[in-house]
């Protein structure tokens, strides 16, 4: 009895949250790369300024289970949560945008509500019915998105939908938000559809008919978007505002204008001069505060009026897609608002710095820093070691990411302790010094997706450190991804060397941190700290990383 009281009550409360929040689906037509990640950070952002907790979701409409197995040439950089998902970049953007956490109900892929309806069909669940696209992964879909706004408690939930309308791999989620809609109605559900209005050179005149089509496309899976947000690169004018507007049955206030910007923070702002987010509130009819947005117009004018620059070197192997360093790229200019400088990285193929007539004194000629991030298998690795040798042997600053560690600890024992064949399981199995190993319980570990230690973990720092200075603070909560740890057997005599290990995991006795105080700022952890960089607010390694590369003298 008590049990299905509690279940009754339970049942309520999920439907009271359904009820009480509003819903924004982004979807993207045309093309891909037209900023769809960017717009529904903007208007999450510009509805947390109107005072509305908000949530953030993204749908990615591939099979793999996360893009935690994509090479990040093919997908770009693997975002981490704070629970441990491994997501899509565009998390990474919402964080940076909105400043919450997000979570495991974040990012859903068609592998996971496929794999889902299937466990469930083998568990018995559907009570011997056939198990149809319609309705049974439709509903695994909506429910993902009731789950994160029951789960959020937030008043407004803006979810991204991955891909192009009218791709064959969206579709079904497509067909899901049509009945979300035939559900929720339009007070609490409203759709957002980013499209492209290009210019054509010669004829001199901005394009309106794949803007026209892409809305078709959308109204045949049965949705009519309430706004719609064109990419250009000029103002698009009233004559093409109409068109617009009479083709796609939409109000000529609810065309946002997404011109381009050569900052992506400018963005928000763009769209609050337009009203997009009165728009959204008024449909949704919820009251309309005024926004707080002084904190993000006082950023983009540091951004807009950095005077100075300075130049690190990123040593990486899959430097031809910057995206891969998505993360690192935006920590990186953070620390640089802060300290007034416009941060220009210096690409460096890792590859490259292993032929024999590398001439690193030339690579990292104009450099104040060098900074090795993480990456996966043994391509590339002589060089970043290389790299991190010429760092500590110049007194150049050097920040060192996940495997960025592992390199800065391999470097030290081969170089300074003179230990033979120092390496890493990962790239030298039989290597005679594994200065980096495979923990016990990663022995046994046989599927590669979802394996890897993920996610926030507890990092003490010890007392007068380096560390302990730029973090002011005994503990800290980051975010890994990896499978390798530094092997403890060699700490005692990378300690006698110099090196500090300045900060641990101690409940698994894990190395986290270390430093060598030898060198003017030599620092590597074997977390990622830039997923918690923010644009106000950069992550004190980065901060002090940047100060460090400021004050460097040849
Ligand atoms: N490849 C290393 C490991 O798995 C480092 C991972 C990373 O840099 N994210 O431990």
């Amino acid at each position: 009895m008590k049990e299905s009281l509690g279940g009754v009550l339970l049942d309520f409360l999920f439907l009271w949250e359904v009820i009480m929040t509003k819903y924004v689906f982004v979807t993207g037509g045309v093309c891909s790369g037209l900023g769809k990640g960017i717009t529904a950070s903007s208007i999450a952002l510009l509805l947390k300024a109107k005072g509305y907790k908000v949530f953030m979701q993204k749908f990615d409409p591939y099979m793999n289970v996360d893009p935690g197995t994509m090479s990040p040439i093919q997908h770009g950089e693997v975002f981490v949560t704070a629970d441990g998902c491994e997501t899509d970049l565009d998390l990474g953007h919402y964080e940076r945008f909105i400043d919450e956490e997000l979570n495991y109900t974040s990012n859903i892929t068609n592998g996971k509500i496929y794999s889902s309806v299937i466990e469930k069909e083998r568990r018995g669940d559907y009570l011997g019915a056939t198990i149809q696209i319609v309705p049974h992964i439709s509903n695994e879909i909506k429910n993902k998105i009731y789950e994160a706004g029951v789960s959020s408690k937030a008043d407004i939930v803006i979810t991204e939908i991955g891909g192009t309308v009218g791709d064959i791999e969206s579709s079904v989620m497509m067909e899901s938000l049509r009945q979300f809609r035939m559900e929720q109605g339009v007070e609490n559900s409203l759709f957002v559809h980013t499209t492209l209005v290009p210019y054509l050179f010669g004829s001199n005149e901005l394009k309106t008919k794949p803007t026209q089509n892409s809305i078709i496309d959308l109204r045949r899976l049965g949705i009519q978007p309430d706004i719609i947000v064109t990419r250009s690169n000029m103002e698009l004018g009233d004559a093409i505002k109409n068109k617009i507007s009479l083709f796609g049955s939409i109000p000529k206030e609810n065309i946002i204008e997404a011109i381009d910007v050569n900052n992506i923070y400018q963005i928000p702002i763009n769209f609050h001069k337009q009203n997009i987010e009165d728009i959204i509130l008024n449909q949704f009819k919820l009251p309309i505060q005024p926004s707080n947005l002084k904190y993000w117009e006082d950023l983009i004018d540091t951004v807009s009026n950095l005077k100075k620059e300075i130049e690190i070197s990123l040593v990486g192997k899959y430097v031809e897609l910057h995206d891969a360093y998505l993360s690192v790229m935006e920590a990186l200019k953070h620390a640089g608002y802060k300290h007034n400088r416009k941060v220009i990285i210096n690409w460096v193929n890792s590859e490259s710095l292993e032929k024999e007539n590398a001439n690193l004194d030339e690579i990292f000629k104009n450099s104040k820093g060098i900074l090795v991030p993480g990456g996966f298998g043994q391509r590339g690795i002589e060089g970043k070691i290389k790299a991190c040798e010429y760092a500590r042997t110049h007194n150049i600053p050097y920040l060192g990411l996940c495997l960025g560690m592992q390199i800065a600890v391999i470097e030290f024992a081969r170089h300074v302790c003179q230990i033979e064949d120092a390496s890493s399981r990962e790239f030298k199995e039989t290597c005679k010094n594994p200065i980096i190993d495979l923990m016990a319980e990663q022995k046994t570990i046989i599927n590669m997706g979802g394996t890897l230690r993920l996610g926030n973990y507890e990092c003490s720092i010890q007392k007068n450190t380096l560390t302990h200075k730029i973090y002011k603070a005994d503990k800290i909560l980051e975010r890994h991804r990896h499978r390798y740890e530094f092997n403890n057997k060699y700490k005692e005599e990378l300690e006698k060397h110099g090196l500090v290990f300045s900060g641990i995991n101690e409940p698994s006795n894990l190395v986290e941190i270390i430093e060598y105080p030898k060198h003017p700022f030599f620092v590597a952890c074997q977390f990622h700290p830039e997923f918690k960089s923010r644009p106000t607010r950069p992550h004190p390694l980065f901060d002090a990383f940047l100060k460090a590369a400021i004050d460097y003298k040849k």
